[in-house]
């Protein structure tokens, strides 16, 4: 049952939300079985950085909100090998790196190269670039899941409104909203507002930033899912589940449904970006150290990305080509790039360890989604055309975000439609 969603996710594309359940329902286990191998189940971050905007930044003592670092002997033992013997980082790296593509003939030399030297995602031009001190530490996901952890009120309203409120979502020509609504929907106290139309045209947004919009909403909506559907229901007991309370509250009504439209969008969105990057995934070095793991987690890439279904349900996901057309299309790049940069620093004042690691693992995701699909010419502002995949690099952290953002999303998705049917039995029977 698609919970009364009905017809085409995106005006550019040909996938209904009944494509998307059914491809979903194919790729679901797979990417949960995924994310549980070790290479994709440790992540490197930096959860102790300095919030840049608001001095009087702190953090929340809520124990739901703290997180787990690994031990040393937990991380893999050939990511603390290349660390030991000092390899380099930040933007060295990253020259090192440009320079060691465009040198390469050989795409499977380069990506050892890439694999060996890059693991930050500091190669990505959607992503701040931190000058401060480095503390990043090892964090096992599995043992820090995403659910609820009490994060709420001012605080989050304020990271939220920070979000909403860059610049490119309110300049002229920028996403519109419903007349009624506030600046942004995320405006604490909110106005009950409309839900800002998804289906473009007749609002005066331009299509970059609405799919910009539908992006960061849809990653809302998914950190929202995670929330009701791993809500803490009593804690003397220890016991986690479903909260359809809650879920009515955040996604769970037709008003909201546009946060659910964009959660499809953002999905799509991502899901395109896996598949133009399958070339590269399928032949990446996912190397533990735990051979026989490291070979079956290979495999599962390249069964992902192979997987029959997606060719059949939905073989276009979503169309990039179509952006940054007209005469200002470079300057509405740079504009969006600026914003995205600084959502990516918002992510550094979210007062729950636990939050702002999702926060950010999910940043880096969209950050590696935008990369993948606009990469093509970074640095020189010229118009994408299709990215040149042998000139594509992802370092490590860019590869395990963009496949645990893909699963989050996926998960959402199947969230969506288990809780939609749970409410809608429990009132039918009231
Ligand atoms: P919020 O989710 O805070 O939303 C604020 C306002 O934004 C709403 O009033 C509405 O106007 C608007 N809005 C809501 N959803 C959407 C949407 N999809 N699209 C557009 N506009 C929308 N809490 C946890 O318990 N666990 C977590 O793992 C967690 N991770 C977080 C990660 C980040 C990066 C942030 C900023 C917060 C996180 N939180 C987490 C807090 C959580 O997101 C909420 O802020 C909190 O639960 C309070 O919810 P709320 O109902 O007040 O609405």
């Amino acid at each position: 049952a698609t919970c009364q969603l009905s017809g085409h996710v995106d005006d550019c594309c040909n996938c209904t939300y009944q494509d998307v359940d059914s491809l979903n329902a194919a790729l679901n286990p797979l990417l949960r079985q995924l994310v549980r191998t070790a290479f994709f189940r440790y992540f490197k971050v930096n959860i102790y950085c300095d919030c840049p905007l608001w001095p009087d930044d702190s953090m929340c003592a809520l124990r739901a909100c703290s997180v787990c670092e690994c031990e040393r002997r937990e991380v893999p033992e050939p990511w603390r090998q290349d660390e030991e013997e000092g390899f380099c980082n930040a933007n060295t790296c990253a020259a090192e790196q440009d320079g060691a593509v465009d040198r390469t003939v050989d795409p499977a030399t380069a990506l050892r190269l890439l694999n060996l030297k890059g693991w930050r995602g500091f190669n990505n031009p959607w992503m701040a670039e931190n000058e401060g001190p480095e503390e990043y530490l090892y964090v096992n996901l599995l043992i820090n899941p995403e659910r609820y952890t009490g994060y709420a009120g001012e605080h989050a309203h304020r990271i939220w409104n920070a979000i909403y409120n860059q610049s490119c979502f309110h300049t002229p020509g920028g996403p519109s909203r419903p007349a009624g609504s506030s600046a942004s929907d995320a405006s604490p106290p909110a106005p009950a507002s409309p839900a800002p139309s998804t289906t473009g045209g007749e609002d005066g947004w331009c299509p970059e930033k609405r799919i910009f919009y539908r992006l960061i909403s849809g990653m809302h909506t998914s950190i929202s899912a995670h929330i009701s559907a791993n809500y803490l229901l009593d804690e003397d007991k220890g016991l986690w589940g479903h909260n359809l309370t809650d879920f009515k509250m955040r996604i769970g009504t037709p008003e909201l449904r546009y946060r659910v439209e964009n959660l499809y969008f953002a999905y799509l969105f991502v899901l395109r970006a896996v598949m133009k990057a399958s070339p590269l995934l399928a032949r990446y070095e996912y190397v533990t150290g735990l051979s026989e793991e490291d070979e079956q987690t290979s495999q599962m890439v390249r069964k992902l990305v192979t997987l029959p279904e997606l060719a059949s349900a939905c073989p276009m996901p979503f169309d990039e080509g179509r952006l940054w057309k007209g005469r200002d299309g470079s300057l509405l790049r740079e504009e969006l790039r600026g914003a995205f940069v600084n959502i990516t620093r918002v992510m550094d004042c979210v007062g729950c360890e636990k939050c702002k690691l999702w926060g950010k693992l999910q940043t880096l995701g969209v950050a590696t989604a935008l990369k993948v699909l606009f990469s093509s010419s970074d640095c020189e502002g010229a118009l994408p055309t299709a990215p040149a995949l042998s000139t594509l690099a992802l370092e490590r952290n860019e590869v395990i975000a963009l496949v645990n953002l893909l699963e989050r999303f996926s998960n959402s998705i199947e969230y969506y439609r288990v809780l939609s049917a749970e409410l809608q039995a429990a009132e039918g029977a009231e």
